[in-house]
């Protein structure tokens, strides 16, 4: 089932924008967040937030399989 996924437009510490889901707590604030689109796997969405952002994570509560530290 495809999932809606978004990315943070504002960058972590560390210089990651998390790539998160509707349902997450960490959720950005609408005008902190652009929508990717559609996908299966976390994979084509964080595929996706790299044409925008090369440094694009999955965040660590929502999209954690495809978290990297
Ligand atoms: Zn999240």
């Amino acid at each position: 089932m495809k999932k809606s996924y978004y990315v943070n437009k504002v960058a972590q510490y560390n210089g990651d924008h998390e790539v998160h889901l509707e349902a997450c707590p960490k959720f950005p604030k609408p005008e902190n967040r652009l929508y990717l689109g559609a996908f299966d796997t976390c994979l084509e969405a964080v595929r996706e937030a790299k044409k925008f952002y090369t440094q694009s994570n999955g965040c660590i509560h929502c999209v954690q399989p495809c978290h990297t530290s």
